[in-house]
């Protein structure tokens, strides 16, 4: 079962942070109907996870993705790290993201990525507050070591329910794959543009469970320029030292001039189905269990 998942929060970023420019919404609004239409082709049903911002700020866009059939699911209100959250803010954050999206897509919200992968082992409390929030899938765990987030000491590599403190969720772990020894993700982010499209599809191809996660950010140069001191500070949340700008930016550049068309490709070449559809492929009886 290969599942697809998108996190769209891009519109938003830019009117928070980067100057409100028209021409980059009209950018924004090309790659996302490109890829629309690549899922309509092959008429496939992914998971858009949205930030609740966008539901407030451009509901079209929300509304675009829903009326093409697709799921909505929630990428937090702000995309703020959910570690630096405490249970109150992310009660209220995880709120009015469901009730924005919720508002403008005519769908229940189920589905839920946190921003950056920040759930962890010091914050799993987390998933107490999704679940009171009506969330039923969550595909926030990545199994292991990254630059923000990760849950290096999470035990399935498969959907797995998770107990946590009376509550359960249904949990989608990133896939990883063993490269000398090491785990690492390659179906998504800055990892898909990494390996060989024809690695990413045979790995695919042969296990029985692989999601893929994407930004339009991690197929597309967003920054046209070096980004600045304070900018990096505010989005990243870590020292914008000279050292930490150029390896974000070579990182973020790494491939990205055909991740864009490698991507589509790889919609083209493999068949996904949403969380939700996912969700109910899976006998949950026979699902491994992970206590927290
Ligand atoms: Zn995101």
């Amino acid at each position: 079962m290969n599942i697809i998942s998108f996190d769209i929060e891009e519109w938003y970023i830019e009117k928070k942070y980067f100057g409100d420019r028209k021409e980059k919404y009209q950018e924004y609004d090309r790659y996302l109907k490109s890829i629309l239409d690549v899922l309509d082709r092959k008429n496939m049903k992914a998971t858009f996870m949205c930030v609740g911002e966008l539901g407030h700020w451009f509901p079209e866009v929300v509304k675009e993705i829903a009326e093409r059939g697709h799921e909505i699911g929630c990428h937090s209100n702000e995309h703020i790290w959910l570690t630096s959250l405490n249970r109150g803010q992310l009660r209220q954050d995880t709120h009015n993201a469901i009730a924005s999206l919720e508002d403008v897509c005519g769908q229940k919200v189920k589905s839920y990525r946190a921003p950056a992968f920040s759930i962890g082992d010091n914050n799993k409390w987390a998933l107490e507050v999704l679940v009171e929030n009506g969330i039923e899938l969550d595909s926030s765990v990545f199994p292991a070591a990254r630059d923000f987030g990760g849950f290096v000491s999470f035990t399935s590599e498969e959907p797995a329910i998770i107990r946590y403190n009376g509550i359960e969720i249904k949990e989608f772990p990133i896939c990883t794959t063993k490269v000398f020894g090491r785990s690492i993700a390659y179906s998504g982010g800055g990892y898909f543009r990494f390996f060989p499209l024809s690695f990413v599809k045979k790995r695919m191809n042969e296990s029985d469970y692989a999601i893929s996660y994407f930004h339009i950010g991690d197929v597309v140069r967003l920054f046209d320029t070096f980004i600045s001191k304070e900018l990096y500070e505010a989005y990243f949340k870590e020292k914008g030292t000279f050292t930490n700008r150029i390896k974000r930016s070579v990182k973020s550049n790494l491939g990205i001039n055909t991740a864009f068309e490698k991507m589509c490709s790889l919609i083209e070449k493999i068949d996904f189905v949403s969380l939700g559809e996912a969700e109910k492929m899976i006998d949950w009886s026979r699902a491994n269990t992970v206590n927290l």
